[in-house]
């Protein structure tokens, strides 16, 4: 199975990810997850990223576009995938689709978590005081810059204008599942599951 998750900051795409990837025994990619490690680390994709991360600015396509290429030839890769952050823009949608194409695979749906942005912004803006409520990486708070109440509307501003019209995208195409985000997440798991059955 492959798979996207779509959704704001703080519609719980990590929480699912996790359940959703254990329980299909797939590959989860999080590209939030790997450039946080990555500047951690310092790698040249993390000294890349790092500026736009901090700001909770979109990192270039061309730099996401290159690391997914990379990622999904890695033979993990080969039992299926769900991918949390990625795409974040139509333009990443459209070449994610000429990259499977080349793959000779095809996506078999989008998930988007659907939640208010108060629910967003609350959700959010709560990690960078309980950072224990955040496993999906457990990095020291002096490394969640970007879960800043400032940042964090950014971010909810950003994907509006930038993730919304990828919604459309699988819309179009017929590959787009829209579950209620706003409930818990026993609950948001079981009709994801009940819906790709
Ligand atoms: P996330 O944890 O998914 O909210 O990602 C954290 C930050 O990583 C974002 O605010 C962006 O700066 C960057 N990022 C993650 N995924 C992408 C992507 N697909 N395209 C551009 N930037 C990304």
């Amino acid at each position: 199975m492959r798979l996207v998750i779509l959704g704001g900051p703080g519609a719980g795409k990590g929480t699912q990810a996790r359940r959703l990837c254990h329980q299909l025994s797939i590959s989860e990619i999080s590209t939030g997850n790997v450039l946080r490690k990555a500047i951690a680390a310092q790698t040249d994709l993390g000294l890349q990223a790092q500026p736009y991360v901090e700001k909770g600015e979109l990192v270039p396509d061309e730099i996401l576009i290159e690391f997914m290429r990379q990622r999904l030839l890695q033979p993990d890769a080969a039992k299926g995938w769900l991918l949390e952050g990625y795409p974040r823009t139509a333009f990443q949608a459209e070449e994610l689709d000429f990259l499977l194409e080349d793959l000779n695979q095809q996506l078999d749906w989008a998930i988007y978590l659907e939640v208010p942005e108060t629910v967003m912004f609350n959700r959010s803006a709560r990690r960078s005081h309980l950072p224990e409520e955040n496993p999906k990486d457990s990095l020291p708070l002096g490394q969640r810059p970007d879960d800043r109440p400032e940042i964090v509307q950014r971010r909810i501003d950003l994907f509006h204008e930038r993730t919304v019209p990828i919604l459309e995208y699988y819309g179009y195409r017929q590959r787009l599942l829209t579950i209620n985000g706003n409930q818990p997440p026993e609950q948001v798991q079981h009709e994801i599951l009940e819906r790709l059955s």
